[in-house]
C-alpha cells in the first residue's frame, strides 16, 4: 500500500500547487479521496498520509470499510444515488451527501437526521449538461429545490455538485465547471445564503475544475488506482 500513500502526496501536493496558480490557498481546496471499490488497507495507508475526507458510493460497502478501518475521525461523503430504503443508515456513517437532487428524499433525510438530533450537510448536484440518464437537477428546477430545504432544518445546504457529461474534450469540461459557480453565485444572491462549497473536478478535469472555482475535487484513480472490478 506504500505506493498509494505515496501518490496520495504527490496528488496532494499538484492539488496545492494548482490552488496558488490561481491565487487561492491550499486550504481552500478539499480532496474527497474516492474509496468505492477499494480495499480498507488501501484507505487506512491514505488517511496514514493525514488525509480524512473520504467518498463512497454504496452504503452498504461503505460502512463495511468504515468498521474496518476503524478510525472514526475519519469524514465519510455519500457521493453516488440513494435509494430512499438505505437513508436510514446514513445518521453516523456519514457527514455529507453530494448527490441531493429530489425533495421527497430530501424530506426522508431530514426525518431521520431530525430524529436523531444530528445533522447532515448535503450539496445539491446539478445535472449541468443536461444529459438525460444523468443524476441532478437540471439548472431551471434548483431554485425550487433550493426553497423547500428551508423547512428541513437538519439539512445544512453548504453548495452545489455536478459531474459534467463524460465524453467532451477536457478543456470543453471548463465550462460546465463555470456555469456551476454561475449557479451558485446567483442562487447565494437570491436566497441571501451563504453556500461556499462547489464539489465538482475527478481524477480526469480536476484542474480545469480548480481553474473554475472547486473548493472539493473527488479523486479516485489517481489515488487508488484503476479501481477493482466490480463484483469481482
Ligand atoms: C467514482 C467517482 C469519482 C472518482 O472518479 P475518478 O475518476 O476515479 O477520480 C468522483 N465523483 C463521483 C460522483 C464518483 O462516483
Amino acid at each position: 500500500m506504500d505506493d498509494v500513500g505515496e501518490r496520495y502526496a504527490r496528488t496532494r501536493q499538484y492539488v496545492d500547487e494548482l490552488a496558488l496558480r490561481h491565487g487561492r490557498t491550499p486550504n481552500d481546496v478539499q480532496i474527497i479521496a474516492v474509496s468505492k471499490y477499494q480495499p480498507a488497507a488501501a484507505v487506512a495507508a491514505v488517511a496514514e498520509k493525514g488525509q480524512c475526507d473520504f467518498g463512497e458510493n454504496y452504503v452498504q460497502e461503505a460502512l463495511r470499510k468504515q468498521h474496518e478501518v476503524g478510525r472514526p475521525d475519519l469524514r465519510w461523503h455519500f457521493l453516488g444515488r440513494l435509494q430512499r430504503n438505505k437513508v436510514k443508515y446514513l445518521p453516523g456513517h456519514f457527514s455529507m451527501f453530494h448527490a441531493l437532487d429530489d425533495a421527497k428524499l430530501a424530506l426522508d433525510l431530514h426525518k431521520k437526521f431530525h430524529a436523531v438530533n444530528q445533522t447532515l450537510e448535503v450539496l445539491i448536484q446539478v445535472n449541468v449538461g443536461q444529459e438525460p440518464q444523468k443524476g441532478g437537477v437540471l439548472p431551471r428546477e434548483l431554485p425550487g429545490l433550493v426553497n423547500q430545504l428551508e423547512a428541513m432544518p437538519s439539512l445544512l445546504l453548504r453548495g452545489l455538485m455536478t459531474l459534467p457529461p463524460f465524453d467532451v474534450d477536457v478543456a470543453d469540461k471548463q465550462r460546465f465547471f463555470s456555469a456551476l459557480r454561475n449557479l451558485r453565485n446567483a442562487e447565494q444572491v437570491r436566497t441571501g445564503w451563504s453556500l461556499p462549497e462547489l464539489s465538482m473536478g475527478t481524477t480526469d478535469d480536476f484542474p480545469q475544475a480548480i481553474a473554475e472555482g472547486a473548493t472539493m475535487v473527488r479523486i479516485g484513480t489517481r489515488i487508488f488506482g484503476d479501481r477493482p472490478v466490480h463484483g469481482s
